[in-house]
């Protein structure tokens, strides 16, 4: 299998690039982001819990975003690989997700980290909240919020796969299609 970690702050392009990749390479895409969005349309229980924290650009508790991703990548059982987009986003998160796949006996083949400087990922955000709708992007607490839960929770998740020697960091900043180029050569390479 190949299994890709699209990794990167919010407002990398990690989404875009996913809807890309998907095609290219047959993978299924799972954003725990997404995931939760859509429980929170559908008021279900487990979106009115996300909803809590993601309105503040906090993290939903591992617990819950553990179970829900190990319950998403059931769901795609005869899979070829997979993207994660979202997902890890702590070190307990990346723990849990090399046991599962190693259940399946499978691993992550790589982690590709979208490098964005911080200024352009902030006015990315405020263009997007024009057309996503999205809370967490109209209000610019909550945008530093999720860059600073970012940069003290997640940012060292790279350090776990790059001891693994499986970090590619791939220049963030560009069109789509430019940085598109980059991901395929950087996951190409191996
Ligand atoms: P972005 O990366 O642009 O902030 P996402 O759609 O990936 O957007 O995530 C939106 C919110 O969903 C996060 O701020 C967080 O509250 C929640 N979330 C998504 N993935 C996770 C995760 N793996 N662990 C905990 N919370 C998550």
């Amino acid at each position: 299998m190949l299994n890709l970690v699209l990794f990167g702050p919010p407002g990398a392009g990690k989404g875009t690039q996913s809807e890309k990749l998907i095609s290219h390479y047959g993978l299924v895409h799972i954003s725990t982001g997404d995931v939760f969005r859509f429980n929170i349309k559908n008021e279900t229980e487990l979106g009115k819990l996300a909803k809590s924290y993601m309105d503040k650009g906090e993290l939903v508790p591992d617990e819950v975003t553990i179970n829900m991703l190990g319950a998403e990548v059931e769901k795609n059982s005869d899979a070829k690989g997979f993207i994660f987009d979202g997902f890890p986003r702590t070190s307990a998160q990346a723990a849990a997700l090399d046991e599962l796949l190693a259940g399946k006996g499978t691993s992550v083949s790589m982690m590709v980290a979208l490098d964005v400087p911080e200024e352009e990922l902030k006015t990315r955000l405020m263009k997007r909240a024009e057309v996503s709708g999205r809370a967490d992007d109209a209000d610019p607490a909550v945008i530093q919020n999720r860059i600073d839960v970012y940069n003290a929770q997640t940012a060292p998740v790279a350090e776990f796969y790059k001891g693994q020697g499986k970090l590619r960091l791939v220049n963030g900043v560009g069109t789509i299609d430019e940085i598109f180029g980059r991901i395929c050569e950087a996951m190409d390479k191996g």
